[in-house]
């Protein structure tokens, strides 16, 4: 993974700036499905002799489709929110709006983290 090239093609995608403050250039990006959530349900799924076999969702570290570019204050403000929780409906109608032009599953069709997990899983669109 190499962060300058994910956070040009992120700045392509949404634009120069921060998608949560909107006033800083986007320096850094953060994860839609947090990373430690994405590295558990893959850990969890290799795990042998569990009790309940029920697969988990599983995407790359840094698949393109979830990650979002912000400044690093905001990154600061993410650690303890979700996107669902940092975001207001206007500003994630505004990256919806980009999502679905690149095929994206879109945030407030998901609804929710864990719905966004299983909808990213679902697609192959990701690098
Ligand atoms: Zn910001």
């Amino acid at each position: 993974m190499n962060k300058a090239n994910l956070l040009s093609e992120l700045q392509s995608i949404y634009g120069a700036k921060c998608q949560v403050c909107n006033g800083e250039t986007a320096n850094t990006f953060i994860h839609l499905v947090p990373l430690k959530v994405v590295r558990y349900a893959r850990n969890l799924n290799k795990r042998k002799n569990r009790q309940y076999k029920r697969k988990l969702p599983e995407i790359p570290n840094y698949q393109i489709n979830n990650l979002l570019p912000v400044c690093a204050q905001c990154q600061v403000k993410q650690f303890n929110l979700d996107i669902y929780q940092l975001l207001s409906l206007q500003q994630l109608k505004i990256i919806d709006n980009q999502r679905q032009k690149h095929g994206y599953p879109e945030l407030l069709t998901a609804g929710n983290v864990r719905r966004l997990h299983k909808l990213l899983a679902n697609r192959n669109n990701y690098i």
